[in-house]
C-alpha cells in the first residue's frame, strides 16, 4: 500500500479513485474491457468493493448492494459469514497448506469423511452394489479442474480395464462446465467454446431435456423423458467409443438457467449402465442445497460415478474443489507400480487446509441448521413475488428450481422471438438494478436470482421489485 501514492478525496470519491487504478492495471474475467471504458459514461460500470456483510456487498462510497448471484454462485450463507471466518482464521494459525503427496491433515481427511456422510448414495443395496457407492474424494482447487479431474478419471479407467477404445465423452446441448481445454470440449455454450474450438476435442452433443423447449400444453415430466430417446440413439451409436456422459443435473445454469425434470436423470443413470459408460455428475453450480435437496441427483434418486463439486462448498470463501467417486472406479487403479496404472493430476494447492476447513464448516452449518427447510420457505416466497411477471409483454417465462429462478426476456411475447442480441437488454436490466441497489448479472436475456441462503423474506421483495422495474426499464424501446 505504501508505494501507491494515497487518493485525495477531496477531488473524486474513493470509489473513483479504485475504478480507476483498477481499469490502469488488471484484466477481468468474463468481460470486453472496452466497456468499462470511459468512467462516467462506461456501458458497465465497474464496482470496487469495500466489504460485505450478509447477502450485501458494500461499495468505498458505503453504497449497498444485495448480491442476488451470490457471487457467480459461491455464496451460501453470506458475506464475510462469522462462522467460516472464524474457523479459517484458527486454521491459519496451525496449518495454512503442505503438500497433499505422501502428506496429509486433519481438515482435508474429516472432509473427505463428511462430503462422503452427505453424499447421494443409496440407502440400502445390495452387496454386490457396493462399489457403486461414492466412497473416494478427490480434491482440487476450482469447478474446472473437477471437471478435468472427472474425465480424465474416467477415460483412465477404461484404459486400465483394457478398453483404450473409450475416449470420448457425450454432453448436452446448452451444457457449461467450465472453460479450461478439457472442460470446455464438453461445453455448449457457444459464447465461450466458439472461438476456441480449434483447440478442443469433439465431444457428441446430445439434445438437452431443457423445458423451454417443451411443445404447448407438455409437463416437464414427459417433455424430459421424452428426450432420453436422443440419448439412447447415441448411446446406441457411439457407447463403444465413450468414456462418460457428462451432465448438469436439473439446471443448466451458466447456459440461461435452464431446467428439467429429475425423471431424465434417473433414466439416464439406466442408459449409462445399459450402455457401460460413466455417468458424470457436474454438481458444481447446483450442488449444496441450490435446487431443494443437498445434491440435485437425490431428486432422481440416483448415483453418479463422478460427482464434481465446487463453488458453494467453502460457502464461497475460498477456491476449491472435489470429485467424488466409486470404489469401482477407484479399485481401477489401486495395483503395484509397476503396473503404471496410477492416477496422475496433480495441482499445487490440492488439497489447501484453509478451503478444506472452510468446507468443514460450511456442510457444519449444514448440520446444525434447517437451511434445506429453510430455503424452501425463501424459495416460495421468491416463486409468489416472480409470478405476475409471467404476464409481462416481454417475458416468455418464469422458472424456478429451488433457490435458482430465472425470466426469459423476449421481444415477443407469442412467438418467443429473442431481442437481436447485439441490443444486450440484459445488460441494460444490469445497469439500471446497479443504483437500485441490487447485482444482478443476466445472462444474456435471461434474468436469474440465485440469492445467497441467509437472504431475508423483505429482501427478496425488495430485490424482485427492483429487478421487475429493471425488466420494464430494459424491454421498452
Ligand atoms: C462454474 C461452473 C464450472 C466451472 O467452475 P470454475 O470454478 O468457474 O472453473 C463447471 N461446471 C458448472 C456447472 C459450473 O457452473
Amino acid at each position: 500500500m505504501t508505494s501507491v501514492p494515497p487518493s485525495d478525496p477531496s477531488l473524486r470519491s474513493l470509489k473513483a479513485d479504485w475504478t480507476a487504478r483498477d481499469l490502469a492495471v488488471l484484466w477481468h474475467p468474463c468481460t470486453q474491457m472496452r466497456d468499462h471504458a470511459d468512467l462516467d459514461g462506461a456501458r458497465v460500470p465497474l464496482t470496487p468493493i469495500a466489504r460485505g456483510e450478509g447477502a450485501w456487498l458494500i461499495d468505498h462510497d458505503g453504497k449497498r448492494y444485495l448480491d442476488a448471484v451470490s457471487s457467480w454462485w459461491t455464496n451460501l450463507f453470506g458475506h464475510a459469514n462469522p462462522r467460516i471466518a472464524a474457523a479459517i482464521k484458527d486454521q491459519l494459525d496451525k496449518l495454512e497448506h503442505v503438500i497433499f503427496a505422501g502428506f496429509s491433515h486433519e481438515p482435508g481427511i474429516l472432509l473427505a469423511e463428511e462430503l462422503l456422510r452427505v453424499a447421494p448414495n443409496p440407502g440400502s443395496v445390495s452387496q454386490g452394489e457396493k462399489d457403486r457407492h461414492l466412497a473416494r474424494v478427490f480434491y482440487g482447487d476450482n469447478g474446472s479442474s473437477a471437471i478435468e479431474i472427472a474425465l480424465k478419471m474416467s477415460f483412465h479407467y477404461w484404459r486400465n480395464l483394457g478398453r483404450d477404445g473409450k475416449t470420448r465423452f457425450i454432453a448436452l446441448s446448452g451444457g457449461y462446465h467450465g472453460e479450461t481445454l478439457g472442460a470446455l470440449t464438453v461445453t455448449d455454450v457457444p459464447l465461450y467454446r466458439a472461438t476456441y474450438a480449434p483447440l478442443l476435442g469433439e465431444p457428441i452433443f446430445v439434445a438437452s431435456p431443457d423445458c423451454h423447449e417443451r411443445e404447448a400444453g407438455e409437463d416437464w415430466q414427459t417433455h424430459s423423458l421424452r428426450k432420453l430417446a436422443d440419448m439412447r440413439a447415441a448411446l446406441e451409436h457411439h457407447a463403444h467409443e465413450v468414456s462418460a456422459v457428462i451432465v448438469e443435473p436439473l439446471v443448466q445454469c451458466a447456459g440461461g438457467m435452464r431446467m428439467y425434470h429429475p425423471a431424465y436423470l434417473t433414466g439416464l443413470r439406466r442408459l449409462c449402465d445399459e450402455f457401460d459408460v460413466h455417468l458424470i455428475a457436474d454438481e458444481i453450480a447446483v450442488g449444496f442445497g441450490r435446487t431443494g435437496t443437498l445434491f440435485a441427483c437425490e431428486q432422481a434418486n440416483i448415483t453418479p460415478d463422478f460427482l464434481c463439486l465446487s463453488k458453494g462448498i467453502t460457502g464461497g470463501f475460498l477456491p476449491f474443489s472435489a470429485v467424488l467417486t466409486t470404489a469401482r472406479v477407484y479399485d481401477a487403479f489401486y495395483a503395484e507400480y509397476t503396473a503404471g496404472k496410477a492416477f496422475l493430476h496433480s495441482h499445487s494447492y490440492t488439497g489447501n487446509a484453509l478451503a478444506c476447513r472452510a468446507a468443514l464448516e460450511t456442510l457444519a452449518i449444514f448440520r446444525d441448521e434447517p437451511v434445506i427447510e429453510r430455503n424452501g420457505v425463501l424459495a416460495q416466497r421468491l416463486r409468489e413475488r416472480l409470478a405476475p411477471l409471467a404476464d409481462h409483454p416481454h417475458v416468455a417465462e418464469v422458472r424456478q428450481t429451488g433457490m435458482i429462478a430465472a425470466v426469459e426476456l423476449v421481444r415477443d411475447k407469442t412467438t418467443r422471438t429473442p431481442f437481436p442480441a447485439a441490443e444486450r437488454r440484459g445488460l441494460r436490466a444490469y445497469r439500471h438494478a446497479l443504483p437500485l441497489g441490487v447485482l444482478l448479472r443476466p445472462l444474456g436475456d435471461v434474468i436469474y436470482f440465485m440469492p445467497p441462503y441467509v437472504i431475508a423474506p423483505d429482501e427478496i421483495d425488495f430485490m424482485v421489485e427492483v429487478a421487475v422495474k429493471s425488466i420494464d426499464a430494459a424491454t421498452t424501446p
